[in-house]
């Protein structure tokens, strides 16, 4: 009984302190997020910094600025309609159902990625305050990234000639995305070095596979849209440390996407190799069910 209530003290005792602690979080949020007049040292006025606030420790959220907010927004909201309509512009291009299918999936990943990361970004902006919304929007926002790696291999896997192992990758990338949107769900936030290991296996497994077709042409479009995503993941991190770096992040990641994009466009489906597209795919996975 005594160590029942004893216990049962020290449950409300722990509650009372998590309950301090994120009315102490909710105050260091307001606190970022204001853009006070401050003092320094001889007592004179340091303006307001409208381009960054001060940096937080890795286990918070950064507060971004009003400035930062609208950046973050803009930067994304910016491509949503040249998304919608480069993926229209695929879908004209298309001359039989894979082409098709690849042009509906990789521009339904690439929109939503645009629409998803704005929408988060908005209600992160003017809807802080409610905080469960918030959430549910960041995890979308995390998810989506997932789904968009997912869609942007889908063409080159669907429509290249691929070796016979190699055409299994075509579905693998699908089980991958939902394992990371599955971890999302359960671990958001809560183990960031993992969450970087997730979206780097899921970048870059792939595209050992499509470094190995037999076709190279785009090769290089695709390695330079990969660096641009991987030199942005530097401002990914530098929240606090450079002005505006989130905002600079989304530009690396819109500049990715549009070389992936151009190589898409020029080598699958303006200039389609002189091949059956129509059965390059399943040719290659009939040559392995024959193997085995
Ligand atoms: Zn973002």
């Amino acid at each position: 009984m005594l160590i029942e209530s004893s216990g049962k003290q020290g449950g409300d005792a722990a509650g009372e302190q998590e309950e301090r602690r994120e009315m102490e979080e909710e105050e260091e949020r307001r606190a970022g997020g204001e853009e006070e007049e401050k003092k320094d040292e001889r007592g004179e006025d340091i303006p307001a910094r409208w381009f960054m606030n001060n940096r937080v420790p890795p286990n918070k959220r950064y507060q971004p600025t009003e400035y930062e907010h609208a950046a973050n927004c803009a930067t994304h909201a910016l491509w949503i309609i040249p998304s919608l309509l480069g993926s229209s512009l695929l879908h004209l291009h298309s001359e039989d159902q894979w082409e098709r299918m690849s042009a509906w999936v990789y521009g339904a990943g690439l929109t939503s990625l645009f629409i998803i990361s704005t929408l988060f970004h908005t209600v992160a902006w003017k809807k802080s305050h409610l905080r469960s919304v918030e959430h549910c929007f960041h995890m979308c926002d995390r998810m989506v990234i997932y789904f968009f790696i997912a869609a942007s291999y889908a063409p080159w896997l669907n429509l290249r000639e691929l070796g016979p192992w190699a055409c299994h990758m075509r579905w693998l990338v699908w089980v991958m995305a939902s394992f990371g949107t599955t971890y999302v769900f359960f671990f958001h936030e809560r183990y960031k070095i993992m969450e970087l290991i997730c979206y780097t296996v899921m970048g870059v497994f792939p595209a050992l596979v499509i470094l190995s077709m037999p076709e190279q042409s785009g090769l290089w479009e695709l390695l330079v849209g990969g660096a641009c995503y991987c030199l942005g993941m530097v401002f990914f991190k530098s929240d606090g440390i450079v002005p505006f770096a989130h905002a600079i992040w989304h530009l690396f990641v819109a500049m990715g996407a549009a070389i992936h994009y151009y190589a898409i466009w020029r080598y699958l489906y303006a200039q389609p190799p002189n091949q059956d597209l129509d059965h390059l795919g399943s040719k290659a996975c009939e040559a392995t069910s024959n193997h085995l």
